[in-house]
């Protein structure tokens, strides 16, 4: 290759390098007991929220390591979003896993101690969770039941997204319908709440 040839070579790449951005890449982990078709709506709403690559992996056990029995029958959502991260193919950015079952975390003041009564608090269930950054969040259906299956789809695909935008680094926004606004421990509030980010919340993570 000739100088002429290499610093056109070169430029082509630097070109190239500016111009496409990749896509994120985003592995779904459904656990034993997710529907496919669930499986497969979600990846479709992260697709079109995220300009993202989605990928439905193969279903796998929940791991035993993370049930607990305090109030009643959970996996800890912390527990199943650090095993999430430890097991994340390279090939993904973000790992997303999906459950039927019921998730809890600790709930928790800014200043580390648990949130009062902690009878109530200490294995508190929630419909989510995601590390704010990080590459792994967990959505569970458990508390998401809807008799209009409408409802319930449009829960998930916004829990989801929720998850994914704290993923992403996103907080929680206090613009009304914003899918990043807290749900402050009420379904009412995921109901309410568009699919889809508000456009300072888009802008932050262009
Ligand atoms: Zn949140
Ligand atoms: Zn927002």
């Amino acid at each position: 290759m000739n100088k002429r040839n290499a610093i056109a070579f070169i430029l082509f790449f630097f070109l190239c390098g500016c111009t496409s951005k990749h896509p994120i890449k985003i592995g779904i982990q459904p656990y034993e007991g997710m529907k496919r078709n669930l499986s497969d709506t979600i990846a479709d709403a992260l697709r079109q929220t995220y300009q993202a690559e989605v990928e439905v992996m193969k279903s796998i056990p929940l791991p035993g390591k993370a049930f607990v029995n305090t109030k009643t029958p959970r996996y800890r959502a912390d527990s199943l979003i650090r095993f999430l991260a430890t097991d994340k193919a390279d090939s993904f950015d973000y790992i997303l896993g999906l459950t039927t079952y019921d998730i809890s975390f600790t709930k928790k003041n800014a200043d580390g101690s648990i949130k009062k009564p902690a009878s109530r608090y200490a294995d508190w269930g929630i419909f989510g969770l995601g590390d704010m950054p990080g590459s792994s969040c967990v959505v569970s259906s458990y508390r998401l039941q809807h008799p209009d299956q409408k409802v319930f789809i449009n829960r998930l695909k916004k829990v989801a997204i929720h998850e994914l935008g704290h993923n992403l680094g996103l907080p929680h926004c206090n613009t009304k319908g914003c899918v990043m606004q807290d749900a402050v421990e009420r379904i009412q509030t995921i109901d309410q709440a568009n699919a889809s980010l508000c456009s300072t919340c888009k802008k932050s993570i262009e």
